[in-house]
């Protein structure tokens, strides 16, 4: 009769070791979020996902700045992107999805990550969907009218050492050339020239937008009016991301 309440402890200790460990049930891993950033180009996408990056502690993944550094290290990878970048086309689904699923598997993308410039076509959406769904998400869709795109974007510059983006009329730098954040020396991207932002605006339009469709339709997509100022589309991007549940 005297051992019942070390039996009953007993039980009690290895119950609460059980949970601890977590074995036996449902894995009780709190949910990661997945964060879209999507727009045209110009929309201000890379300048904005930098700062949620920082705001929210999880890391910034740009396709556009991973085909940059794979070009810069003269990868295969690098060197088979390179002719659809310059061509202001797309990267095949299949290299994009595999560079993609590579990076977000890495340690610093377990409490979740902020995607800029993926998806941006349909089949990269599907792809995509399971981790997704995994996730706690919302797409962020920074909606901004084609005839201020093509200034903005010709006037950009970016940092080479950190990526940080500046624009020469609307946002420049302390000092000419240099990257306030990092001391690196600012640069014009290859691509971002008159003609060929029209062209991926062609193909924004063409190949994009019904990714922003397939995302409105699963209830996802969360509308952003990007023909404000820096600040009051920040502002508007926080409201959005404090409504995910
Ligand atoms: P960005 O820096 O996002 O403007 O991307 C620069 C270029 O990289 C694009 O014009 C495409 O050629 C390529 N790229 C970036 N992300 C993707 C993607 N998700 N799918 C296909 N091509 C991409």
């Amino acid at each position: 009769m005297k051992t019942k309440p070390f039996v009953f402890i007993g039980a009690a200790l290895v119950a609460a070791l059980l949970v601890f460990l977590n074995v036996g049930g449902p894995k009780l891993m709190k949910k990661s979020l997945i964060l879209i950033v999507m727009g045209p180009p110009g929309a201000g996408k890379g300048t904005h996902s930098v700062e949620l990056s920082k705001k929210l502690g999880i890391p910034h993944i740009s396709t556009g700045d991973l085909f940059r550094e794979n070009l810069r290290l003269q990868t295969p990878l690098g060197k088979e992107a390179k002719k659809h970048i310059d061509a202001g086309h797309l990267v095949p689904d299949s290299l994009v999805n595999e560079m993609v699923l590579d990076r977000i598997h890495k340690p610093d993308c377990k409490p979740g990550c902020i995607l800029d410039g993926y998806p941006r076509t349909v089949e990269q959406a599907k792809a995509f969907q399971p981790i997704l769904e995994k996730a706690k998400t919302g797409v962020l869709y920074i909606n901004v009218s084609d005839d201020v795109l093509t200034d903005r974007i010709v006037y950009r510059v970016m940092c080479e050492k950190c990526g940080a983006p500046y624009h020469e009329k609307f946002f420049p730098p302390k000092q000419e050339g240099i990257c306030d954040q990092c001391g690196g020396s600012l640069y014009h991207r290859k691509d971002d020239t008159k003609e060929l932002v029209e062209e991926r605006i062609k193909v924004y339009h063409q190949e994009t937008e019904p990714v922003i469709q397939y995302y409105r339709n699963k209830h996802l997509l969360l509308e952003v009016n990007g023909n404000q100022s820096m600040d009051e589309v920040f502002s508007a991007l926080i409201e959005q991301i404090n409504n995910i549940k």
